[in-house]
């Protein structure tokens, strides 16, 4: 889940690239300005991962998804799941509420961010990143507290739209980076992250750590009517899926 999650920004990229490359010709001004939008929010969203002062700034703007041990939080309304967002000052109530120094907000990352420059961020109350001094929170405190419930990630995804589900997916992944790279791999201290949290630092050999890419392929077997699905016992009900896998050095 990993790999196509880091895939997500790239392929964005290129979408928009191709797309623009054949709708110019007939309407350039509609074009340009969509393009410069784009190119807009992405440099916003660079200088956040590059400048911590800023970025530490775009979180008294921004909204924040919460997860549990890697499981988002989803709300569930009438007829459908919501994937509830909170401002910081709103998180901050939360955690003092749950006995939690403010200071975990410091543990979350940024996943993203709208064409208006809001900044969207994660933070998983379950895990424990190295800056953090807070014991873990109980996942049935935090539900009863927010009014939804940490749900497995795959069944989440099935349970939103494709905007929600992908910003899931990349947060999800970054934030389970994170959480596999508290120690740095050649002196064994704890790696400290910037604001951001698009990369990791050990202070005592200065090695810099970044999320990586790795990549994977997923295919559709079919006779052109029919497809071969197939579906392990753990997936919900109704879940099928196309054959998909890892192909890593050393692996055979
Ligand atoms: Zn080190």
């Amino acid at each position: 889940m990993l790999t196509l999650n880091t895939f997500i920004p790239v392929y964005h990229g290129l979408t928009m690239s191709l797309y623009c490359g054949t709708a110019c010709r007939r309407k350039p001004l509609w074009c340009y300005r969509l393009l410069s939008t784009y190119i807009t929010k992405t440099r916003y969203l660079f200088e956040l991962k590059e400048d911590d002062d800023a970025c530490k700034k775009a979180q008294q703007t921004g909204a924040f998804y919460l997860f549990h041990n890697l499981a988002p939080l989803l709300q569930k309304s009438e007829h459908q799941y919501l994937l509830p967002q909170y401002s910081l000052v709103e998180l901050e109530k939360l955690l003092g509420k749950l006995g939690q120094d403010t200071q975990r907000v410091e543990d979350s990352v940024l996943i993203g961010g709208s064409e208006q420059h809001e900044a969207w961020f994660a933070l998983d109350l379950g895990l424990n990143d190295s800056s953090s001094m807070s014991a873990s929170l109980q996942k049935p405190e935090v539900e009863a507290e927010l009014k939804g419930s940490f749900t497995e990630f795959r069944k989440a995804l099935f349970r939103l739209n494709v905007k929600d589900a992908s910003l899931l997916s990349t947060a999800q992944a970054l934030l389970r980076w994170h959480d596999a790279h508290r120690f740095c791999s050649r002196s064994g201290q704890p790696t400290k992250k910037n604001v951001a949290g698009s990369k990791r630092v050990c202070p005592s050999s200065k090695i810099i750590y970044y999320p990586q890419m790795a990549p994977v392929v997923i295919t559709l077997v079919s006779d052109g009517t029919r497809c071969l699905l197939v579906r392990q016992s753990s997936f919900p009900k109704g879940m099928y899926s196309a054959l998909a896998g890892f192909c890593d050095i050393g692996l055979s």
